[in-house]
């Protein structure tokens, strides 16, 4: 797909939502046993809304069409539980693309939810997403609520507009909508709350950034990741002129 900087997600969306689902399938390369938060069932999908000059799946998420493999919830399911099961985990996740690019991967994602709920091992799903289509279709959150289960971070990909388009590649007309989604989840009594790359903003710039969220409704606290420094992701960020 050709892609022109600063590209419209919603388009972008819509179209890698045709690339990665086959009816209530999507497409995933790898089911792992990842170290994070202290050892958590992963299912690697690819397909997202934006691409990230940073993102550690930068290449398959540009190129989602090179992978065949579809899978469906009671296989996800099945896999991420086998993996809990044998390595003694309680949680779960989606990684390495946006679990919601529209209503097929959203829908496709409400029923592993159910399945690795109906399981009772006691567990939590934490959904890791951009919060682009979630801001955008606030009116699926309610469906998430069914889930006591679930925490979702919402990874914020700048302080502002500028810092958004050059991050995403994305317009930054659309940088509102994670934070939209953000101030429902709180408005829903959800667990929510955002995360922010930490090691691309100095201190100052992010403590300002804590009080713009707090002042615009999302009161819960700021988690700050750190960037995974691969050649490529380095390479990427120079192109972007991101330091
Ligand atoms: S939102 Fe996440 S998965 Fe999507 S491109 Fe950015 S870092 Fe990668």
């Amino acid at each position: 797909m050709a892609l022109e900087f600063p590209f419209d997600p919603l388009k972008r969306s819509e179209e890698v939502e045709n690339q990665v689902t086959r009816d209530n399938q999507r497409l995933y390369y790898r089911f792992r046993p990842a170290p994070y938060y202290g050892g958590i069932a992963t299912a690697d999908a690819v397909g997202c809304s934006f691409l990230c000059a940073y993102c550690w799946n930068y290449n398959r998420n540009l190129h989602p069409e090179r992978f065949q493999q579809f899978y469906s919830p009671q296989q996800v399911s099945a896999k991420l539980l086998h993996i809990a099961k044998r390595k003694s985990f309680r949680l779960f996740r989606i990684s390495g693309a946006e679990p919601i690019l529209g209503e097929k991967t959203f829908a496709h994602l409400i029923e592993v939810l159910r399945l690795i709920n109906q399981s009772k091992l006691g567990s939590l799903f934490i959904l890791e997403t951009n919060g682009f289509y979630l801001g955008y279709r606030t009116d699926i959150l309610e469906k998430l609520k069914e889930f006591s289960n679930l925490g979702v971070r919402v990874c914020l990909k700048g302080v502002d507009e500028e810092s958004f388009e050059k991050t995403t590649g994305a317009k930054k007309d659309f940088y509102r909508f994670p934070l939209i989604a953000l101030r429902e989840f709180e408005r829903l009594g959800m667990r929510a709350w955002p995360a922010l790359m930490g090691d691309l903003f100095p201190r100052d710039e992010i403590s300002k950034f804590e009080r713009f969220l707090r002042k615009n409704g999302i009161q819960s606290e700021l988690e700050l990741e750190y960037l995974e420094a691969y050649p490529f992701v380095l390479a990427n960020m120079k192109k972007r002129n991101i330091e």
